[in-house]
C-alpha cells in the first residue's frame, strides 16, 4: 500500500458534480463515488488510495500491449511534433495513415487489401453499414438493405452501433432507430442451450440450431433483401460467449447458399485476443468486411477502421464515385503513428504467437480449475478471453435471485482484493493484457478464486431468511 497521491474526496466531489459517465446509473454512482485510477504499468493499474490492481480486463478489452510502453509514447510525441493534425479528405493524406494502412493489409488475410479509418469501433460499424448498403446499390440491388446481427451482440453506442447490437436494455431506451436490422439468436450454449427445456443438450446440435435460425431469418426477409450478416467471432460485451465448434462452419454454409456478405466485428477479437491477428483467422471465416478498433492502438490513442475485402473494395473503387462519408479524425496522424508502432511491437515481440502457443493454453488450464467452485456453473476461455458463470445450483444451472446482484457483488469484491474482473449479469469476464506472464495468470486465478469464496459467503448471508 502506497501513500495516497491524489485527494480522492476532492476528485470524487468534482466527478459527482460535473461528470456523466458512460454506461452508468448517474444517481447510484453519485451516492457511492468513483474509484480514481491514477497510473498504470504492465498489467497493473493504481488508484488514488494507493491500491495496485491487476487489470484482468485490459482497460476495456483494449490495452493489449500492456501499460507504460515508452515506444508508444515516443511515437505519439514524434508525430505530434512533426504533424499533429491533417486530414485525409480532398485528395490529401500523410505518412502515418498510409503506412498504417499498408501494415494492416499486410497482417490481414490475403483477400483484404483496403482500410477506411474511423475514430472508434462504433464509427467503424456505422461506416460498415453505409458501405454495405452502398455496395449493393452499386451492384444494382438497392433493395438489399437488411443486416442480420445477433441478440446480445455489441457493436457500439452510436445510433447505428446500438441498432446493430442486440442489447435489449439499449433498445428499450428509445428503440433502435436505424431501420432494416434484424437480430437472430446467439450461440450461447450455457445460457440458452445447455439447460433449456431441463435437458443437458448437445452443444454442437445447439450451434447448428443457431445457424438454422439464421437461415430461417434470411428466408423470412427474402434472400434478395438481405445485405449482410454481422457477428463478433466470440461475443465480448455479451459475456465472453465462445460459440460451439459447429456454429461458424454451419453459419458459413448458410451464407454461401445465399448471396449475403459476412461482416465480422473484430473490435475485441482482433489484434491477438484469440491467439491470431484476427478472430476470423482462428475460425477461418474469410469475412468481406471487418470493423476494428481497441487493440489496434492498444488503447493508447483512439482509432478504429473497417478492413474491406476485395469483393467490396473493388466495386466501391471501380464503380463507386464519391462515398459521402468520413470523420475529422479518420486516420488521425498521432493515432495512426501509435497504432503502427503498436502493431510493429506486437509483430517483433511475437505477442500473438505467444497467446496462441503458450499463454492461451496455460490460461485455459488454470481457468478451468475454477469450474470446481461451488458457485461456478462453467469456466470457459479461448486465447486470453475467459468467463465464469455464477450459479446457485450447479446441477441445473439455476441462477441466483436477480435481486442479489451476484455478478456485481463479485465484481466489487474482486476490486477490493486487487483484481479487475467485469460482470455481465452473473457472468464474470476476463480479458487481460496480452503481455501478461504465466506468474501473473497464476495471481489472477488465485484472486478470482478468493473473490468467488468471498462472494459465496456473502451470498449465503444474504440468502438467509
Ligand atoms: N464492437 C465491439 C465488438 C465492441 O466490443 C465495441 C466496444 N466495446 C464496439 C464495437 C464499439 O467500440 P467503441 O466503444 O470504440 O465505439
Amino acid at each position: 500500500m502506497q501513500t495516497p497521491d491524489v485527494h480522492t474526496h476532492e476528485y470524487q466531489a468534482l466527478d459527482r458534480a460535473h461528470h456523466l459517465h458512460p454506461f452508468t446509473d448517474f444517481k447510484a454512482l453519485g451516492e457511492e463515488g468513483s474509484r480514481i485510477i491514477t497510473r498504470a504499468e504492465g498489467v497493473y493499474i493504481h488508484d488514488s488510495e494507493g491500491h495496485r490492481i491487476l487489470d484482468g480486463m485490459a482497460g476495456l478489452w483494449c490495452v493489449n500491449l500492456g501499460y507504460g510502453r515508452q515506444e508508444l509514447v515516443d511515437a505519439a510525441t514524434a508525430q505530434l511534433q512533426e504533424l499533429p493534425y491533417y486530414n485525409n479528405f480532398f485528395k490529401t493524406t500523410h505518412p502515418p495513415a498510409v503506412r498504417l494502412a499498408a501494415k494492416l493489409c499486410d497482417l490481414a488475410p490475403a483477400h483484404i487489401n483496403h482500410v477506411f479509418f474511423t475514430g472508434s469501433g462504433s464509427e467503424a460499424n456505422d461506416t460498415m453499414l453505409r458501405m454495405v448498403r452502398r455496395y449493393w446499390a452499386l451492384k444494382g440491388q438497392p433493395q438489399k438493405q437488411w443486416i442480420i446481427a445477433r441478440e446480445n451482440g455489441y457493436h457500439g453506442s452510436t445510433l447505428a452501433g446500438m441498432s446493430l447490437g442486440g442489447m435489449a436494455p439499449m433498445h428499450d431506451q428509445g428503440g433502435p432507430p436505424v431501420p432494416k436490422i434484424a437480430h437472430v439468436r446467439q450461440p450461447y450454449w450455457f445460457g440458452e442451450g445447455r439447460f433449456a427445456e431441463g435437458r443437458d443438450q448437445d452443444p454442437e446440435a445447439f450451434g447448428r440450431a443457431c445457424a438454422e435460425a439464421l437461415e430461417a431469418q434470411i428466408l423470412e426477409l427474402g434472400e434478395q433483401n438481405v445485405a449482410a450478416f454481422l457477428a463478433e467471432p466470440v461475443q465480448g460485451a455479451g459475456g465472453a460467449i465462445i460459440p460451439p465448434a459447429s456454429y461458424w462452419p454451419a453459419v458459413k454454409a448458410v451464407l454461401a447458399k445465399y448471396d449475403i456478405l459476412l461482416v465480422v466485428d473484430e473490435v475485441i477479437c482482433g489484434f491477438g485476443r484469440l491467439g491470431e491477428w484476427f478472430g476470423s483467422v482462428h475460425y477461418d471465416l474469410k469475412p468481406d468486411l471487418m470493423p476494428i478498433a481497441k487493440g489496434l492502438s492498444s488503447g493508447y490513442l483512439p482509432i478504429g477502421g473497417v478492413l474491406v475485402g476485395d469483393r467490396v473494395a473493388d466495386t466501391l473503387i471501380e464503380e463507386g464515385g464519391e462515398f459521402f462519408h468520413g470523420f475529422t479524425y479518420s486516420g488521425h496522424p498521432a493515432c495512426a503513428a501509435v497504432a503502427l508502432k503498436n502493431l510493429e511491437l506486437m509483430d517483433a515481440e511475437g505477442i500473438v504467437e505467444r497467446v496462441r502457443d503458450d499463454l492461451g493454453p496455460y490460461l485455459a488450464r488454470r481457468w478451468a480449475e475454477l469450474a470446481d467452485h461451488p458457485i461456478v456453473g462453467e469456466a470457459r476461455s479461448l486465447g486470453l478471453v475467459g468467463a465464469l458463470e455464477l450459479v446457485a445450483d450447479k446441477a441445473d444451472g439455476g441462477r441466483f435471485d436477480k435481486s442479489l446482484g451476484a455478478g456485481n457483488l463479485c465484481r466489487d469484491i474482486c476490486f477490493e482484493l486487487g483484481l479487475v474482473m467485469r460482470s455481465v449479469g452473473d457472468t464474470m469476464i476476463i480479458s487481460p493484457p496480452l503481455v501478461i506472464t504465466r506468474g501473473e495468470i497464476d495471481e489472477l486465478v488465485r484472486l478470482a478464486r478468493a473473490a468467488l469464496d468471498a462472494t459465496a459467503a456473502r451470498l449465503a448471508e444474504l440468502r438467509q431468511p
